[in-house]
């Protein structure tokens, strides 16, 4: 198919009068006659060619690999529409993971394909294998995993790359919290591999809503042409690079210590039977009673996310590591 064509493919210049998109030609979030292109009575930049550019810099890839989007979860979706046919094709997910793999699958009409991590939810790469058939069209890793925080080692993802004949899709939602590498090293190696990225976690950004998908050139060609035109809008194009700038190694540094200042507290509390090492900003902990746990903290207004439904997350708690003090909150809470 042929994508939509738009005023601001057909003209991308910054300068001239723009008579061509029928925007209000002004701008009342600014005082009248300023800001003739950038202003929000315009369409924003459907490349957000600027935000690109300060990505690039930052992850250390040609903006030619990088396609953006509404959140990643926009950006996974494009990836099921452009790659999976409804009803015929199917992807393969592990299990426990991130809830909206499944979500984006059934709304797709696309099979889902779950096999079980390890007791220790480590990926065994032959179960992935076992499974993926002909049509198969993405294999769907979380690393570091939501919601067991660790991250799947690096030589199982290899053995996928080499022996799976599909999109590999490795979600690094958490990666910027992980002493791990992320797999956008390995693009020009493998020409099946995606990777996704986003501003909601360690970027402070969620509320923004900005995703990131790092492929191929090929890949990200036929993504760019099934997006919708203007998916990235113009206040989310602006504060983010404005907020990229920012040097975030305080709050990386502040992340790592409370993990571990947490974790030890958590450890010690009688009703904790396991607290699962983590590679991300939360701790997943298995109790004696997660729905227990769960309510007392809810009375004192303390929300955690509550796994217990999750397969091998049977009585287990997500906990996010907030600010030291919340974090302090939640433990005095804890000593009930
Ligand atoms: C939070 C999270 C995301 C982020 O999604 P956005 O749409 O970018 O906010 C993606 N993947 C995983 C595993 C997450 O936990």
């Amino acid at each position: 198919m042929k994508s939509y064509s738009s005023a601001r493919d057909e003209f991308s210049g910054m300068q001239g009068v723009f008579l061509d998109a029928n925007e209000n030609p002004y701008d009342f979030s600014l005082p009248l006659g300023e800001g003739k292109r950038e202003g929000i009575n315009r369409y924003p930049d459907p490349y957000q060619s600027e935000l690109k550019k300060v990505l690039a810099e930052l992850k250390g890839v040609s903006t030619k690999n990088m396609l953006l989007g509404n959140g990643s979860d926009e950006v996974l979706d494009l990836l099921f529409r452009a790659f999976c046919e409804p009803k015929q094709d199917n992807v393969v997910v592990t299990s426990p993971s991130y809830g909206m793999y499944k979500v984006l699958a059934n709304l797709n009409n696309v099979e889902l394909k779950e096999v079980l991590l390890e007791e220790d939810f480590s990926l065994n790469a032959d179960k992935i294998l076992e499974v993926v058939d002909d049509n198969t069209k993405m294999i769907l890793l979380c690393s570091p995993n939501n919601p067991t925080g660790n991250s799947i080692a690096f030589e199982v993802i290899e053995r996928l790359l080499n022996n799976a004949n599909c999109l590999v899709v490795v979600d690094e939602a958490y990666i910027d919290f992980s002493t791990k590498s992320s797999y956008i090293e390995k693009l020009s190696k493998y020409n099946q591999l995606v990777v996704s990225q986003t501003l909601s976690k360690f970027y402070g950004m969620a509320g923004i809503r900005l995703g990131m998908c790092f492929a191929s050139e090929e890949i990200i060609a036929i993504l760019n042409r099934i997006k919708p035109p203007y998916n990235v809008n113009s206040l989310t194009q602006n504060k983010a690079i404005e907020l990229l700038k920012l040097n975030k190694e305080n709050y990386k540094q502040e992340v790592m210590e409370q993990r571990e200042l947490l974790s030890a507290a958590l450890k010690k509390l009688p009703f904790v039977v396991k607290v699962y090492p983590s590679e991300a900003n939360f701790i997943l902990i298995k109790t004696t009673d997660a729905n227990g746990i769960y309510n007392k903290l809810l009375e004192q207004k303390i929300v955690i996310r509550n796994r217990t439904k999750e397969q091998l997350c049977e009585n287990c708690l997500r906990i996010t590591v907030g600010t030291p003090e919340e974090n302090q909150l939640l433990i005095n809470a804890l000593n009930f």
